[in-house]
């Protein structure tokens, strides 16, 4: 549940809104220290632990961890309340030069006392938590210093979020909560103050994203609080201080609106906007600390354009197969994509109703669960079952299905499959859902969300819970484990080989492919909508409005879309080079359970401390 903020970012399809946290900036920015912390350096190589190492640096580091934690969550108090720290939910911190300076402090000094730390000294579960702080730290920094969102992105300043999970989650009573949303409150006109502070030369793009997101914020302090306030309990002269705050936080937004507006018309005019793209250079940065693959930002990108043509190839030729199946008295158009496009919409007449749709999901899950078990892919543990419900009311309005594990500060609370009954959709919204998640895309979809996908490599790093792993959860990782089960599954045999499965697969994983080629298309190489809309509609066959909101989502975010295709081809290309290294030892179950042993560490930190271990473990 509380793992929500990795639940919303990386198991929905959805916007920047939650794709970084305002990022902070040092006014007292020493040059020759910023080398010296070699941001360039990639993450430690990680290797396993020597058992007879003179000192167990285990219990120190374990003791670093949690103090570091808890000057995170002081240091960003609305993080902590989206992980489920709620020690300091009555902070609503301002995002002034002063605070960046604060946290830069603070990364330099945290970056600094790891280096007491050998990751050979350290068991496998640390040496990998001690790559992911050492990356995150590194990554913080380049991003007050050299990324600097906090001065083109008007909307990263947004404080409605953490508000809404105060609200809406029962951690302690309504009448406390509220109180607590009152103390925040008193931030919120600052908050807005430094942000316009801030914000020197923005996108075009970001600036319309910021106007309409700041809408939803208004509608958080004029609607959404005060409508609770009627069922609660709270004594008058709280609850009229409380309506103060909502009424200066409402109109702190207003002015931010007007703001935004007035910044819009101007650079509207002058035409001195920032360019939204980011181009090659901090493409490839921003690529390596986010991601951190293996592969830089542009052989991520030449990858996928040969992936969308094996795709493309293994997509015609099914269907030059199937058909005459379909279609009898038609030839195959010799466009043979446009013949692919037909074939499948054709397809997706094949669909339940719509009053059926949950219970279907409902019905798969232990088919699933036993293609997994009967074919010993992998583990499963059947104390810690997925519970499929109905989307709570106030998490509606998204995706149709979403998981919610449990966070890091609740580890044994449930694990929920999320669906919403179609029941806000009019007729034609259901049936075009219901066509996108027909027959075949359905059983994809629960494999991606639930099994062997999302709930089962989250049940699998559960196993030695790590705090760190779960707040800094790499998300190439967790998403390219959810794509790589899909094929993983298919491949062996799921679906019976069904070519109408494979297709249906095809069309699937062509979207994470091409996001990746979009992504770098439109940052770097300066694609226009157009060309980016035909690659969207005539190459991955998706429909306009979603072609459209797609060519959205990729002018205000940078470098998120390649993660689901990003960790899948690590993941494969590691299993297949384990293959080779391993010969008739490989073991594909074993392989599974190890590599979800690490929990949600990047692809590449994970491989180096397999490949030593397996080092360690061959005959001599
Ligand atoms: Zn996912
Ligand atoms: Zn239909």
């Amino acid at each position: 549940m509380k793992l929500k903020l990795i639940a919303v970012c990386l198991f929905l399809v959805l916007g920047a809104s939650c794709a970084e946290a305002p990022e902070p900036k040092a006014d007292n920015l020493n040059e020759a220290e910023v080398d010296a912390q070699e941001i360039e350096t990639p993450v430690a190589v990680v290797n396993v632990p020597v058992i007879e190492a003179l000192t167990d640096q285990n219990p120190r580091f374990d003791a670093f961890k949690e103090n570091f934690l808890n000057r995170t969550w002081k240091l960003d108090p609305s993080f902590a309340v989206y992980v489920g720290f709620y020690q300091y939910d009555d902070i609503l911190v301002v995002p002034n030069g002063e605070h960046r300076a604060l946290q830069r402090e603070f990364y330099v000094t945290e970056l600094q006392a790891l280096k007491q730390f050998d990751a050979n000294q350290l068991n496998a579960s640390n040496a990998t938590d001690l790559a992911i702080i050492e990356g995150r730290l590194r990554a913080q920094i380049w991003y007050i210093d050299v990324y600097r969102a906090y001065e083109w992105n008007p909307a990263q300043y947004n404080p409605a979020g953490a508000f809404g999970v105060i609200l809406n989650t029962d951690y302690k009573p309504l009448s406390e909560r509220l109180q607590t949303i009152s103390r925040r409150l008193e931030s919120v006109p600052e908050y807005y103050q430094a942000a316009i502070n801030n914000l020197k030369t923005p996108t075009l793009e970001h600036l319309s994203l910021a106007i309409q997101q700041s809408s939803g914020a208004l509608k958080m302090f004029e609607n959404l609080i005060p409508d609770k306030i009627q069922g609660s309990e709270l004594e008058a002269p709280v609850a009229e201080q409380l309506a103060v705050g909502l009424d200066e936080a409402a109109t702190a937004v207003k002015s931010y609106i007007v703001w935004l507006e007035a910044k819009q018309a101007e650079l509207q005019q002058s035409g001195n906007a920032r360019n939204f793209r980011i181009g090659a250079e901090l493409y490839e940065k921003k690529f390596k600390h986010d991601i951190e693959s293996n592969y830089t930002g542009k052989e991520l990108y030449n990858l996928a354009l040969s992936a969308k043509d094996k795709l493309h190839a293994e997509m015609i030729s099914i269907s030059e197969e199937i058909w005459p199946k379909y279609f009898q008295d038609q030839p195959i158009p010799d466009d043979r994509l446009a013949a692919v496009k037909q074939l499948i919409e054709h397809l997706s007449q094949k669909h339940v109703e719509r009053d059926q749709f949950v219970d279907e999901i409902r019905r798969q899950m232990p088919i699933i669960q036993k293609f997994m078990d009967d074919n010993k892919l992998l583990d499963s543990d059947p104390t810690r079952p997925l519970v499929v419900r109905l989307t709570p009311e106030y998490q509606r309005g998204f995706a149709g299905a979403s998981v919610n594990a449990p966070g890091p500060y609740d580890a044994t609370a449930n694990t929920y499959y999320n669906v919403s009954p179609l029941d806000d959709y009019s007729d034609q919204q259901a049936e075009s859902y219901l066509r996108e998640y027909n027959h075949w895309i359905l059983q994809i979809l629960n494999i991606h969300e639930a099994i062997p996908g999302h709930y089962t490599q989250l049940m699998h790093a559960n196993k030695s819970p790590s705090k760190i792993k779960s707040i800094f959860a790499n998300g190439a990782m967790v998403e390219g484990w959810a794509v790589y089960s899909e094929r993983m599954m298919l491949e062996s045999g799921y679906g019976d080989n069904e070519p109408e499965m494979w297709l249906m697969y095809s069309k699937w994983n062509l979207r994470v492919v091409v996001n990746t080629i979009l992504d770098y298309s439109i940052q770097v190489l300066g694609m226009e909508r157009e060309a980016a809309l035909d690659l969207l509609m005539n190459q991955a066959f998706q429909e306009r409005t979603e072609a459209e909101g797609k060519w959205r989502r990729a002018t205000v975010s940078q470098v998120q879309l390649t993660s689901y295709f990003s960790g899948y081809s690590e993941i494969y290309a590691f299993r297949e080079e384990l293959k080779q290294k391993m010969g008739d030892r490989f073991d594909l179950r074993t392989f599974h359970n190890k590599f979800l042993s690490y929990g949600n560490a990047p692809v590449a930190v994970i491989r180096n401390s397999m490949l030593a271990e397996l080092e360690l473990a061959k005959p001599q």
